[in-house]
């Protein structure tokens, strides 16, 4: 009776302990998840993959990790700009093929020296130039005429019998008149007394009328306009006198 005791007991303690050690094994539990790690490294061309393991179990969780961004090197020219043609810049991956370009903008025009083209006058403005070494590129821009070159017309005196001018001024270039000139009409001999001498030029105009000047020899009734023109003139020479 003492042994079957014992042997009950000893199966009991069997069963018991194969029923802990199965429940540690297969019963459900509430994972304990650690902290995440890298598991796969990403590259800028794949996802890589995070982990994290349960403490308690084999159990393990994980998530893909975005990739990584292109490692980009310095912009370098990959296309020359000309002062036509926009040029290329290019930066290449240090890890992959991928590469990034973008424009760069033309060259300015590399103009040579200004050269007349079209000389300018006093009237008229002229034109220089000047062109691109690297293309058929070229820009113009207008000369200020040039000033007028003025010569004085000298004044002509006027005499009794010839007419005169005033002093003028004009450009020899292209006849532009600065200072217009004046034609004086001739004066007219101014016959002082019977003589019949003028006094400004000393000529000898005895056939001229000494009051209006003119030769009334030939007119009809000349005598009579001459004698009354005569009287006119003695009076006039009074009151002058007077
Ligand atoms: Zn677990
Ligand atoms: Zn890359
Ligand atoms: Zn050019
Ligand atoms: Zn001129
Ligand atoms: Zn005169
Ligand atoms: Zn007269």
């Amino acid at each position: 009776m003492k042994r079957a005791c014992c042997v009950l007991l000893s199966l009991w303690l069997l069963l018991g302990c194969c029923g802990f050690v199965s429940a540690s094994d297969d019963e459900p539990h509430t994972h304990i998840y650690g902290d995440w790690y890298t598991s796969v490294d990403p590259t800028c061309t794949a996802e890589g993959e995070e982990r994290r393991d349960c403490e308690g179990c084999d159990a393990f969780e994980t998530r893909p990790v975005g990739p990584l961004p292109h490692a980009y090197g310095d912009w370098y020219t990959s296309v020359d700009p000309t002062c036509t043609d926009e040029g290329e810049e290019r930066r290449d991956c240090e890890n992959c093929t991928a590469f990034q370009t973008r424009p760069v903008g033309p060259l300015p025009h590399a103009y040579g020296d200004w050269h007349t083209t079209v000389e300018p006058t006093c009237t008229d403005e002229g034109e220089e130039r000047r062109d691109c070494e690297n293309c058929t590129a070229f820009e113009t821009r207008e000369l200020n005429p040039l000033p007028h070159s003025f010569v004085i017309d000298p004044a002509v005196p006027v005499t009794c019998t010839t007419a005169g001018k005033t002093q003028g001024e004009h450009c020899e270039l292209c006849g532009a008149t600065k200072t217009a000139q004046t034609t004086l009409k001739p004066l007219g001999h101014a016959v002082l007394d019977e003589n019949g001498d003028c006094v400004l030029c000393g000529a000898h105009v005895k056939d001229l009328c000494p009051y209006c000047h003119k030769d009334h020899s030939q007119e009809l009734f000349g005598g009579l306009t001459a004698w009354f023109h005569r009287l006119f003139y003695r009076v006039r020479l009074l009151f002058q006198k007077g």
